[in-house]
């Protein structure tokens, strides 16, 4: 009997030790995943967190329009145009290629009109011409508008079915010939879902977008459409 029972003992403690080393050995593998797989997701996370949307108007400029669409294309970047009526008349093929790669085209009346007391039907029809004219050239229906210097009616958004994009960040690059000037305005306020405004009507804001995006991608910052940013 006695050795029946050292026998159960021991092999307890046997089975115990496998229990124990089965255990650590989980452990320190959970461990490991942890720490491979813990870095990436965080990573993940990081990247998700910081969205940002780069917005360029009044365009299509005949040159320096497909100069930042080249830029943009080599960096796998995507941004919203919000265009006028008459420019993407002028340069229907430019509109075209925005469309071709993956670029959300919004609109920015058709003569770039302000919005005032007295002007809202010219203004909404301006609207309307617009999206007809993007509607031809893209086959798509336009959704998104943004007011030239913000001026917005509420209504209109019920009755042209549009949605409004303003902007969070603006460096102001209209007034400056200096790259480095607006590279720093944009970096000094920019942060997670800020929709920066830029015109690609200009040399010196393509070559500062183009510094901006190498900038913040370096950095994590993750450049999506406006489209993306309000609704994925
Ligand atoms: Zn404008």
């Amino acid at each position: 009997m006695k050795r029946i029972r050292m026998a159960v003992v021991i092999l307890d403690m046997i089975l115990g030790l496998l229990l124990f080393c089965a255990f650590v050995w989980r452990n320190t593998d959970t461990d490991k995943i942890k720490t491979t797989s813990g870095s990436s997701i965080e990573c993940e996370d990081g990247v998700e967190q910081k969205r940002i949307a780069l917005t360029f108007d009044d365009g299509p400029h005949p040159y320096y329009t497909e100069q930042l669409l080249d830029g943009l294309k080599e960096r796998g970047v995507v941004v919203t145009f919000f265009v006028t009526g008459e420019h993407a008349t002028l340069h229907p093929e430019i509109i075209k290629r925005m469309c071709e790669e993956g670029h959300v085209i919004g609109n920015h009346t058709y003569s770039h009109i302000q919005l005032c007391r007295d002007n809202r039907e010219v203004f909404k029809k301006e609207l309307q011409q617009t999206n007809q004219v993007l509607k031809e050239l893209t086959g798509e229906d336009v959704v998104y508008v943004r007011p030239p210097y913000g001026a917005w009616d509420k209504e209109l958004e019920k009755e042209l079915n549009m949605i409004p994009v303003l902007w969070s960040v603006d460096p102001l690059d209209w007034c400056t010939e200096n790259v480095q000037t607006v590279v720093s305005r944009v970096r000094e306020k920019v942060k997670e879902n800020s929709i920066i405004l830029l015109h690609d009507y200009f040399d010196t804001s393509v070559t500062a977008a183009l510094q901006i995006v190498d900038e913040l991608l370096e950095e994590g910052y993750e450049f999506v459409t406006v489209e993306e940013m309000l609704f994925e």
